[in-house]
């Protein structure tokens, strides 16, 4: 049996029909960019975030790091300005603080989340901090409890990078919503992927949308007047058609996630493996599910070699990206970050993934650890 990571294609046959009537839609109008269908999708996905109190507003754009450097650019973090940002990420986010020029100023993670240490944000706080991104990473909210009273005491813009946790929320609130502004990647990995790159900015702030519709759509208000420098970056037509059908799916999509994840839960907890730990604050999508055990490289490569594809997110913490050289980082500044990286494993997981399959890998993973849980 083979267990791919995520499958696309099983979940692409279940809904295929409604796809493509949607699709059709687009080219029967032909309106490809900034159409009715993105339209359609920027107001459903602000529906979906919004409460009663906090309206919530979206601006579709090409990709989950456009949406971060539109962000950023809103909220005029530019030259020289110092933004706060786990290393513990995929590598987007720090890409888009680089790409203006601004300068990424790492913080270590909590080791039980594996998110960013609300702990460690303020004394890395100086004149020249600007903005602090936080990643809601593997699906799981990061503690806004914590966070939130900071950003407010240091006047700091916060940015949540959501790109793993669409329809994650922490204490009933969706993340993407507690920030200045929320960024989403609809890669089509994603909890809400489509079929080609796709991305989002939210924000409640009106003023805020508005500046960034002008940014994404080469700072112009009207066709020939250009008010500022903007960026190419919108949500294509045919993209918006996809994610119309597929957020109807979301929350139905991220349950089975969560029953996919206490299954592994109950499956592996006689394993010598540490268990991502589950928080009863939040409501956690599953984007990942992530064990640590310290031969994880051997583990990683038999597995995949059998056809089970677990992956690593991520190997190589940020700060220590060849990439980043010049940033003088070194092995040891962020002591949790780089042990966690060096023992965390992703299992296959999706909501497709059924209980002969979560059986079919745990029993796997327990052979070449060589214990036995069924007895
Ligand atoms: C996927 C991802 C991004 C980038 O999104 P793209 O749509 O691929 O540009 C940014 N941050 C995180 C945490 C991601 O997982």
């Amino acid at each position: 049996m083979k267990v791919p990571l995520v499958d696309i294609k099983k979940q692409y046959l279940n809904i295929k029909d409604e796809i493509w009537n949607e699709i059709n839609e687009v080219f029967e109008t032909t309106s490809f960019i900034n159409g009715f269908k993105t339209k359609e999708f920027e107001k459903e996905f602000g529906n979906y975030l919004s409460t009663e109190q906090n309206r919530i507003s979206t601006i579709g754009c090409g990709n989950g790091t456009d949406a971060l450097i539109l962000a950023l650019k809103a909220l005029k973090v530019g030259y020289n300005d110092e933004v706060l940002v786990p290393s513990h990420t995929f590598f987007a986010t720090v890409e888009a603080i680089l790409l203006l020029g601004a300068i990424p100023k790492f913080i270590d993670i909590d080791e039980e989340s594996m998110l960013i240490n609300p702990k460690l944000i303020e004394k890395s706080i100086t004149t020249k901090t600007k903005a602090l991104i936080i990643v809601h990473l593997y699906g799981r909210p990061c503690n806004m409890d914590l966070i939130l009273p900071i950003t407010k005491k240091f006047n700091l813009r916060l940015i949540e990078d959501c790109a793993q946790a669409q329809g994650a929320k922490w204490k009933n609130k969706y993340v993407g919503s507690f920030g200045d502004i929320g960024c989403f990647s609809f890669f089509p990995g994603k909890n809400l992927g489509a079929y080609g790159d796709a991305g989002l900015v939210a924000s409640s702030n009106i003023e805020l949308i508005k500046e960034i519709r002008l940014l994404a759509n080469h700072g112009r208000k009207e066709k020939f007047l250009h008010n500022f420098i903007g960026q190419n970056s919108r949500l294509d037509s045919i993209q918006a058609a996809v994610l119309n059908v597929k957020l109807r799916y979301l929350d139905f999509w991220n349950s089975r996630r969560c029953w996919a994840a206490s299954f592994y839960r109950k499956l592996l907890k006689d394993l010598d493996v540490k268990l991502p730990n589950f928080s009863s604050d939040c409501e956690h999508v599953w984007h990942q599910f992530v064990i640590r055990l310290n031969n994880r490289d051997e583990i990683y490569t038999v597995m995949n070699k059998k056809g089970i594809n677990v992956g690593i997110h991520y190997p190589i913490p940020c700060h220590l990206q060849p990439a980043l050289k010049f940033l003088n980082y070194k092995k040891g500044d962020f002591p949790v970050t780089e042990k966690v990286c060096s023992e965390i494993l992703s299992m296959p997981i999706c909501p497709e993934i059924t209980e002969e399959k979560i059986h079919f890998v745990v029993a796997n993973l327990n052979k070449l650890m060589s214990r036995c849980i069924f007895t």
